[in-house]
């Protein structure tokens, strides 16, 4: 019973979803001594989910990790794959099967239904008493992951606020070289036919002042709500969306080429420009977006991505602008220290 206080300590201190989840799987490893513990969550567009496991355990394990900054969901199994799990999921019920091992499904309780089981496999079935602890620990899991919801997401939109942006990023950096330096040396020719690149959007309303001015705050506050739905509804999943504060917004996504981060941010002008207002009509946004570099920080990529926003506003605004296009072409100067011009 001490270990399981301990643990719990460290599980309610941590501020890491992806950690969160291999913790709590060292937890009930400790707690149950399994052949065998899995977190798998559901990911994906309504419609569309899969399971991603995010941490596996087995006795001679130190520790698991996954990927979970990207998913390619043609490549997870779909939920009817798993029928037992889908079972537990969609019924919000313990699922225990006898056997050898005994397999328990236990539902991760979300705000409201389940957003994942977690599998134990014993060697014999788990009796009630731990059943109900078990179920204590994954409620104690919830809340820290509601109290993080709080502190990461903006309370008009609930995308991702500014202060989870730096954490993110640097993971997109560190990944995005990880991956290009493996397929490298694993298979050059594969390396050209899929990079692995992160791409950041800056988005910027056009002439929200005048929304303001014209219809109140309220209003503007209502077209900053919509615009975040439209947004969500444009990007994947596994994209990153925040609102920076004000009438900015900020996308975080990876994508093989120059073209594909294009027409993303190019697709979510075109729903912006589309999509009917209440009482505004119609809004439009200026986009600008960059790759993500070796050695970037957060405000040297932003500050690239605000120049190609810079430019679209100068520009007609209604448009997406690529920095590195725009710097081939001479219309921005590359070196962001030589730049004296004043952005914003
Ligand atoms: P531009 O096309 O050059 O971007 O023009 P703009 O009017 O959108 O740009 P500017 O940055 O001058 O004005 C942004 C305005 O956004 C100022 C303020 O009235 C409004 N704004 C900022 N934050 C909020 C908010 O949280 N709610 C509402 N309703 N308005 C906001
Ligand atoms: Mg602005
Ligand atoms: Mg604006």
């Amino acid at each position: 019973m001490p270990e399981i206080i301990d643990q719990l300590a460290e599980l309610t201190g941590l501020r890491d979803r992806d950690t969160l989840d291999v913790s709590l799987a060292l937890a009930l490893r400790d707690l149950l001594a399994p052949e065998l513990v899995a977190v798998h969550r559901v990911v994906g567009e309504p419609g569309d989910e899969r399971w991603q496991t995010r941490a596996r355990l087995v006795p001679s394990d130190i520790t698991a990790t996954a990927d979970t900054t990207y998913f390619d969901n043609g490549t997870l199994p779909a939920l009817a794959e798993q029928a037992l799990w889908q079972d537990c999921l969609v019924n919000n019920h313990t699922v225990s099967v006898d056997g050898d091992p005994a397999v328990t499904l236990f539902a991760m309780p979300a705000e409201s239904g389940a957003s994942g089981v977690v599998e134990v496999h014993t060697s014999q079935a788990i009796g009630a008493d731990v059943i109900r602890l078990v179920k204590g620990v994954l409620r104690i899991y919830r809340n820290v992951h509601a109290l993080l919801d709080y502190s990461e997401r903006d309370t008009l939109t609930g995308l991702l606020n500014r202060k989870s942006f730096d954490e993110t990023f640097y993971k997109m950096v560190a990944l995005g070289m990880q991956a290009s330096q493996q397929l490298d040396v694993a298979d050059p020719e594969r390396r050209l036919a899929v990079p692995v690149r992160y791409w950041l959007g800056v988005i910027d309303i056009d002439h929200f002042k005048q929304v303001n001015d014209t219809f109140g705050h309220l209003i503007g506050d209502e077209v900053l709500l919509l615009l975040s739905r439209v947004m969500r509804g444009c990007f994947r999943h596994s994209d990153r969306l925040y609102r920076f504060g004000g009438e900015e917004f900020v996308v975080l996504l990876r994508c093989p080429t120059e073209e594909d981060a294009h027409a993303a941010m190019e697709r979510f002008r075109v729903a912006v420009r589309e999509y009917k207002f209440p009482q505004v009509n119609h809004v439009t946004i200026s986009v600008g977006f960059t790759d993500l570099r070796p050695g970037d920080t957060p405000s040297s990529a932003v500050e690239r991505a605000d120049k190609a926003v810079y430019h679209a506003k100068h520009h007609g605004r209604d448009q997406v602008c690529s920095h590195s296009v725009l710097v081939s072409e001479g219309l921005v100067a590359p070196d962001n220290r030589d730049s004296d011009v004043e952005f914003f």
